[in-house]
Parts: C-alpha cells; sequence; structure tokens
C-alpha cells in the first residue's frame, strides 16, 4: 500500500503558498503525483525549473483531471471563475479545498461548481510572508503554524481526517472552526493589522512636514514594521477586504473607538491609564511567544533571522 495520503494532488496556483505546499509535500513524501496549475507561461516555466510539480497546465481543468486532492491557492477574488472552470473536471470522492484568508465567500464561491460525492473543506494557513510567486515557497512555512478547517457541518469526516493529517505532514497544527467566525476571527488578527498598516505607511508617504528620506532614515523607530505588512501583495489584500467587508467593518469599528479613548486619555495627561494599557498590551505579546507563535529575540529575531536567511511570518 502507497504511503502518500493522497495519490495525486493538484494544485491551482503556485505562488508563495502553493509552491510551500509543494516544497512540504515533496518533503514528506505526502504526495504520489503534484500537478499544477498558474494563469502566466513564466509562472509555469518557473514551477518546472523548481521542481515543484509533475505537470504544469496552461488550463485549470485539466491540472485537476484525475487528482483526489485539489487545493486552490489563488487569490480569494478568482475563485469562483476557477470553480467554474474546473468543478466538471473533477472525479467523484475527490477533496477540495483552498488556502484564502478569508473562509466563507470561498464556500460560496466553489460549492455551487461541485458536483454530489466532491467533498469541499474550505482551509487557511496561518503562516506567510510578504513575498509572492513560485519562487518565494520554502518547506518550512507551516512548520509549528496553525491551519484552521471550515467544514460544512455535513462533511465527510474521513474526508476531513485525511485533509487535517496531510496538514499535520506538512507540519502545521489544526483547527476547526466554523466559516463565520473564522472570518471574524481572522478580521481582527489579520485583516484589521493589515489595513493599519497599510493606513499608516500611506500618511507617513503623504506628510509634507516629514520629507520621505526621513520616514525612511528613521524607519527603525517603529516605521519599518508596518512596512512589511503594506508590502504584502496588492491583489491578495484588495481580495480580501471586498471579501471580508462585514466583519473588517465591524472590527474597523471597535478599533475606531479604542483609539478614540486613547486619543482622550493622552489629551487630559493620565499617565496611568496609559501605562495600564501598554501592561496589558504587554502581556499579549508575551502570551504570543510562549504559545511558540514568535520568537523571544530581541526585534524579532530579526538579525538571527537575516543571518540564517529564513523568512519572517506574516499572517
Ligand atoms: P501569490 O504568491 O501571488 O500567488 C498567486 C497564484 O495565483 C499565482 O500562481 C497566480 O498566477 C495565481 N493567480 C492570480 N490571480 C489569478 C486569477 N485571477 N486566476 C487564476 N489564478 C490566479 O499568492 P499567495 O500569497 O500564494 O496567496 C494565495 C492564496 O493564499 C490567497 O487566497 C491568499 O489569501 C492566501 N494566503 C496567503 C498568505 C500570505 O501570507 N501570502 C497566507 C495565507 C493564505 P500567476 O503567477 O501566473 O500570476
Amino acid at each position: 500500500m502507497s504511503s502518500h495520503h493522497f495519490e495525486h494532488v493538484a494544485l491551482i496556483g503556485l505562488g508563495l503558498i502553493g509552491s510551500s505546499l509543494a516544497h512540504a509535500m515533496h518533503r514528506g513524501g505526502l504526495a504520489g503525483k503534484i500537478s499544477g496549475y498558474a494563469r502566466s507561461p513564466e509562472t509555469r516555466d518557473r514551477a518546472m525549473a523548481l521542481g515543484l510539480v509533475d505537470t504544469v497546465h496552461a488550463n485549470a481543468a485539466e491540472a485537476v483531471r484525475g487528482a483526489d486532492l485539489v487545493i486552490v491557492c489563488a487569490p480569494v477574488g478568482a475563485f469562483a471563475a476557477i470553480g467554474e472552470e474546473i468543478g466538471p473536471a473533477i472525479a467523484q470522492g475527490c477533496i477540495v479545498t483552498d488556502v484564502g484568508s478569508v473562509k466563507e465567500p470561498v464556500f460560496e464561491a466553489l460549492a455551487p461548481c461541485l458536483a454530489d460525492g466532491v467533498s469541499l473543506i474550505p482551509g487557511h494557513p496561518i503562516a506567510g510572508t510578504e513575498q509572492s510567486g513560485p519562487d518565494s515557497g520554502f518547506a518550512e512555512l507551516f512548520d509549528g503554524r496553525w491551519c484552521i478547517l471550515t467544514p460544512p457541518d455535513d462533511v465527510d469526516e474521513d474526508a476531513y481526517e485525511r485533509l487535517a493529517n496531510l496538514w499535520r505532514a506538512c507540519g502545521s497544527m489544526v483547527e476547526r472552526m466554523d466559516a463565520a467566525h473564522h472570518d471574524r476571527v481572522l478580521a481582527i488578527t489579520s485583516h484589521l493589522p493589515h489595513l493599519i498598516a497599510y493606513n499608516i505607511v500611506g500618511t507617513a508617504a503623504e506628510l509634507e512636514e516629514v520629507t520621505q528620506s526621513e520616514v525612511i532614515k528613521f524607519s527603525a523607530s517603529g516605521f519599518r514594521d508596518f512596512t512589511r505588512l503594506a508590502a504584502s501583495d496588492p491583489t491578495m489584500w484588495r481580495d480580501v477586504f471586498l471579501a471580508n467587508k462585514d466583519a473588517v467593518l465591524e472590527m474597523l469599528g471597535c478599533f475606531t473607538e479604542d483609539l478614540q479613548a486613547l486619543q482622550k486619555i493622552i489629551r487630559k495627561g493620565d499617565g496611568e491609564a496609559l501605562f495600564n494599557h501598554f501592561t496589558n498590551t504587554r502581556a499579549i505579546r508575551r502570551s504570543i511567544v510562549d504559545a511558540g507563535q514568535d520568537t523571544a529575540l530581541p526585534n524579532f529575531g530579526r538579525m538571527a533571522a537575516t543571518q540564517a536567511g529564513a523568512g519572517e511570518e506574516e499572517e
């Protein structure tokens, strides 16, 4: 009997996440065969040159033919069109999943395209970097990171376990969650921080009394940490905010109220309130380190990471 988790995995999209999955599956010998689809000839050529896939296709339907697992690794806004293209070509018994950063809209986009007998189990690895494209992937991306799976209530439990085990074999810890809950949790832990970063970097760039060269020169004072998030892929993040509009607007409302409260505290010169607030937030940072989701090294371990050539976490 084969030791592979799946005999034929089709990756639809071969950028950071798709290529990292290919590397992780190669590392663990998890797939008998990997086929891939990417839009551009450049990405298809790189995928073959890097040995990410066994076959590469310019047509997504061709890539999924005969696969027992399909993983959609494209921007969320492309899912409806991809679903229409691949739906008729997917074999009975196949599991279809994805890595998109928003989950309810993914289910709504893909479910109508799939036949009975195909299991749709959306997923989201909480791992990434600000890089894009097939050259940016690496096998260790998912090691020690959570992967959230959001199966429907009537999911085939065997299919769910097979997919969860693949993610575990790729290095992840797996959490099962309702799709709507996922979208609210990620709105505050990922989407809002990115929005704030996009906003502050834009504001700094437009300030007239501070020159651009000063913003760059003194960026190590805090600004530069926002610029990493603000350098994230524009297509991916456009689609995230369009798809998770309601949850993001809700969290943005809470954020704005809290920011106004801080503004009032500063105006009043209430040092004790500021100290208490900052003490609480420092404790949250400690909890993240204690949970193994970041390093306790100074400056996020930036020097050590540079020396080791390691990537930084995004989501
Ligand atoms: P990426 O590096 O930009 O790769 C995207 C891939 O999708 C590329 O192969 C691209 O093809 C293809 N693609 C782009 N637009 C498409 C379209 N309209 N139709 C068909 N294919 C299209 O992106 P990524 O970072 O891997 O992100 C992929 C998914 O993972 C997104 O849904 C994102 O929300 C999710 N995600 C990202 C992160 C992160 O930190 N980056 C983390 C977790 C989850 P070409 O190369 O040919 O253009």
